[in-house]
């Protein structure tokens, strides 16, 4: 049996509290939200796609994880056997370890490894991971020739059926894992020890509960820290708080003395405090610029699929799959879908062209800006589209709209529900998921959930707007 495995791995390096928890009390853990759990469904998975590219292997998933070590033992004989010539998901265990690699080749008489990532660009993580790859593999005895990340190329641009050949590019990470392998060895073994403790490591809170990804088990280490905490305000940089708070700053009386009373940080700390939310109106106004009642709200559906799905189309283009506006004016409702032919795109795009022609002001709430897509698909023909087109988080965040949650959450939902503090209203994950449900019924209630979402907008923009 392994103790540890790259996800575990990567925990560890996190925080070290943070992979004992998952390893001894994973019941801890913070209840999944919609938002991560929602993910386009349809589309072809980047994982698959790679493995057409080096067709006729075995693969060694086990259908359990009891039968990870058979599978170990599978994987090793399949590297003398000369009919084998490619793996996917091949298991190596060193060090108690585990890894399980995407693509393993053979190449001579050595292997060539390959990790598959659905990004167009390369990241340090992406780097260290194939490092912890390549140090089992080394602590295995397998003759490794190579291991390449292999990532999707941004310039390729479909024409008729995939050219997995154009899609894909390699890049060698050999000589960085090669260099790393010293460094992983001495963390491994540190890693196993603190599995081993009968305790938790005592690691106080600090900016690692947030980066490179939010601890899961921040429920439970933070459960003591007050909703009203100075630890809450987004004004100040974590690194420098949370140095505050553990050299022992911990209420809000102490922090406030270091504080400008005109600053920033005091006005989202008296919003705490009052529990309420802060927002500077004067740049709200400003941005949100000429008042007018010909405003459409909308409510724009679209993604971006790894895989190009549609002729002409680059990786991660947009794919706009459905739209809802309401008018301020008339409160008339025009909605389009294509949920259930995404070829059918354009007929929507010329109909959303034509409607949106007709207001003097767009605005759509979104943690992306689609003034580029406006621009790409020349629904507004203009090269400034902001001057008729407001993103209203970013007008929002620009305003420095805060409340307890918006450190770790700027969502509509958020927003609408301190607003509107007896309402409460869905998640936006769950639209994602209706709209691209294997389910007809699910699809349905899309068109209702995009309505909706588009009033809580227009009510959140009349409250503020006054
Ligand atoms: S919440 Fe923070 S301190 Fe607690 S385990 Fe996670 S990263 Fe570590």
């Amino acid at each position: 049996m392994h103790i540890l495995s790259k996800s575990t791995y990567i925990k560890g390096e996190q925080c070290p509290k943070a992979l004992y928890m998952y390893k001894k009390h994973p019941y801890l853990r913070d209840k999944l939200s919609l938002e991560k759990r929602a993910k386009f469904k349809r589309g072809t998975d980047v994982g698959v796609l790679a493995r057409t590219y080096f067709p006729g292997g075995i693969n060694m998933t086990p259908t359990t994880p009891s039968l990870f070590g058979k599978m170990f033992e599978k994987t090793m004989l399949n590297l003398k056997d000369p009919n084998v010539n490619v793996m996917y998901e091949a298991i190596f265990i060193y060090n108690d370890t585990l890894i399980m690699l995407d693509i393993l080749v053979r190449d001579g008489d050595k292997w060539r490894a390959i990790e598959v990532k659905s990004s167009m660009a390369l990241n340090e993580t992406y780097y260290h991971d194939a490092s912890l790859q390549y140090y089992v593999l080394k602590g295995c005895n397998v003759p490794i020739s190579d291991i390449q990340l292999m990532y999707v190329n941004g310039d390729y641009i479909r024409e008729g059926e995939i050219d997995l050949k154009q899609l894909f590019i390699f890049k060698s990470v050999k000589d960085f894992a090669e260099e790393q392998l010293e460094s992983i060895d001495k963390k491994v073994n540190e890693f196993k020890d603190i599995v081993e403790l009968s305790n938790a490591p005592r690691i106080n809170i600090g900016a690692q509960c947030f980066k490179p990804y939010t601890c899961e088990f921040r429920g439970h280490c933070w459960k003591k820290i007050p909703t009203d905490s100075f630890l809450h305000i987004t004004s100040y940089d974590d690194k420098e708080l949370f140095s505050l708070y553990n050299s022992g700053i911990q209420d809000n009386r102490s922090f406030k003395r270091l504080l400008n009373p005109l600053s920033l940080e005091m006005n989202q700390l008296d919003a705490l405090e009052q529990d309420t939310f802060y927002i500077n109106y004067k740049t709200f106004y400003e941005l949100v610029g000429k008042r007018t009642e010909s405003i459409a709200f909308l409510n724009l559906l679209f993604y971006r699929p790894a895989v190009p799905i549609l002729e002409g189309h680059k990786p991660y283009q947009e794919v706009v799959i459905a739209f809802s506006i309401l008018s301020n004016q008339d409160d008339e409702i025009i909605e389009w879908n294509c949920l259930d032919d995404y070829s059918k795109m354009e007929e929507g795009l010329n109909i959303l062209t034509e409607e949106l022609k007709r207001f003097e002001k767009v605005i759509y709430f979104s943690a992306q800006n689609i003034n580029s897509l406006m621009n790409r698909y020349h629904i507004v023909e203009s090269k400034d589209v902001s001057f008729k087109i407001i993103n209203f988080r970013d007008v929002l965040k620009e305003s420095d709209f805060f409340n307890k949650k918006t450190k770790y959450d700027f969502s509509l939902k958020t927003i609408y529900e301190e607003l509107f503090p007896s309402e409460k209203i869905f998640e936006h994950s769950r639209i994602i998921l209706n709209a691209t449900s294997d389910n007809e019924l699910e699809r349905i209630l899309t068109s209702k959930d995009m309505e909706d979402e588009n009033r809580f907008l227009q009510k959140m923009y009349k409250r503020l707007i006054k």
